[in-house]
């Protein structure tokens, strides 16, 4: 790959991480009616040409599962809103991606515009309905690490159900510890992957500390 092409890689993914943190904070604000969210949302996603009747559509469908106000009471717990936040920041754009393509597509096959939007209304339910669950999970299980560091002290343990379907990075991190207050590069245990069934419990004696985006430095002086 060369540089200038990893660079403008980069600075798309920059304005990406831009657009999401701006969605997000969009979102983390009240709102009485779809067009009005909508209007809110007008101005970060003003760069990718969506018309307003797929914001408004999208607005519809968040307003009708709004996110839960969560304070957080631990470290994980406050790690998870925001994640939460962000990835909902992230479901909206890619839903107003989608529904966009949708409608672009029906035009262009001269097929009405209104059945397409109901369409992809009607999709974008399911996928919404596994953001919430997403949400939901990495939700609970950050209330777990958080109850396990009030129990066992910030230093916690790893630990993932080992068989036929426990992915390498979980498999890797059993056995090992990290500290609740610094989320592990691949996320507190439960919240790897959709499945991922691993769980936090007392430190492991001498054993390795994950590694975590905030303790990278930490770890290069050693
Ligand atoms: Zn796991």
């Amino acid at each position: 790959m060369t540089t200038p092409a990893k660079s403008s890689q980069v600075s798309a993914a920059d304005a990406a991480s831009v657009r999401q943190a701006r969605v997000a904070a969009v979102l983390a604000g009240a709102f009485a009616t779809p067009a009005a969210l909508a209007a809110a949302l007008a101005g970060p996603l003003a760069g990718l040409g969506m018309a307003f009747l797929v914001l408004r559509a999208v607005a519809a469908l968040l307003l009708s599962s709004p996110a839960p106000v969560l304070e957080g009471t631990g470290p994980a717990s406050r790690h998870a809103v925001r994640q939460n936040c962000l990835r909902r920041a992230a479901y909206a754009i890619a839903a107003a991606e989608r529904i966009s393509r949708a409608l672009a597509a029906a035009r262009a096959a001269g097929q009405p515009e209104a059945e397409a939007l109901a369409r992809a209304l009607a999709a974008e339910k399911t996928w919404f309905a596994q953001h919430i669950a997403a949400a939901q999970h990495r939700t609970d299980a950050a209330a777990a690490v958080d109850g396990a560091a009030q129990m066992h002290g910030n230093l916690l343990g790893w630990n993932a159900v080992l068989d036929s379907r426990t992915t390498p990075d979980c498999r890797a991190a059993n056995g090992s510890n990290f500290y609740a207050d610094r989320p592990p590069l691949i996320g507190y245990p439960g919240t790897v992957h959709a499945k991922c069934r691993c769980w936090p419990s007392a430190a492991f004696p001498g054993a390795k500390v994950l590694r975590s985006a905030a303790a990278a430095p930490r770890t290069a002086r050693l």
